[in-house]
């Protein structure tokens, strides 16, 4: 995939995650890895309406977040993220959305530092997850301004020898954020979270 191509893969995702009101207004960030070595990013840029991409609304960074492609100095604020996702072993795009129910259970399940999805067969849509008996835990990380700290936090859970965090995160009071081998995967994680995170919110309204 050239890098036209990628940028139209990426409006389209925009277009569908901002009708199903996942990433409304400028929020949210999406990023393709476009060179694995050195590490090269395609990402939109700060403060775009993410429902109506537009070629010139990308810019391509470096690892050091240099902007190589695109109106310099101006990746999205949470490109620390990014990168720090990109660096993964097999991660060809990161994912981020804003939606209501990633925001209400974030706040919900923020003291604990997570929660967990249980019993539902649609965890199934989660790479290398084959049943839906899996007792799936979901990190929530403070909403701290600085990235670089959030980042660091991100990274120890990652990086966590006996359980570390898998698929995606939330971001408390925020939203999540997933990754996957290839944008398609990616993608399919959000959708796959979202209806999870749908289930999770409106059974505890129904208990
Ligand atoms: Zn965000």
């Amino acid at each position: 995939m050239n890098h036209q191509d990628q940028r139209h893969s990426l409006a389209n995702i925009g277009k569908e995650f901002h009708a199903n009101k996942w990433s409304l207004g400028t929020s949210s960030n999406y990023s393709m890895v476009v060179c694995r070595n050195p590490l090269q990013l395609l990402l939109t840029a700060s403060g775009k309406d993410k429902g109506a991409l537009k070629q010139s609304d990308f810019v391509v960074i470096d690892e050091n977040v240099n902007v190589l492609e695109g109106a310099p100095g101006k990746p999205s604020a949470e490109t620390g993220l990014h990168l720090l996702l990109a660096q993964l072993s097999g991660t060809g795009a990161v994912l981020h959305t804003h939606s209501v129910w990633g925001t209400v259970l974030s706040d919900l399940f923020a003291q604990s530092g997570g929660f967990f999805i249980e019993g539902y067969e649609m965890l199934k849509g989660l790479e290398g997850i084959k049943t839906h008996e899996t007792k799936k835990w979901i990190d929530i990380f403070p909403n701290n301004q600085d990235i670089g700290a959030l980042a660091k936090m991100v990274k120890t859970r990652l990086g966590d020898a006996n359980n570390p965090t898998t698929h995606g995160f939330l971001i408390q009071n925020h939203g999540l954020y997933t990754w996957g081998a290839t944008l398609f995967e990616a993608r399919r994680h959000i959708e796959i979270f979202e209806f999870l995170f749908e289930c999770v919110g409106l059974r505890r309204m129904m208990a």
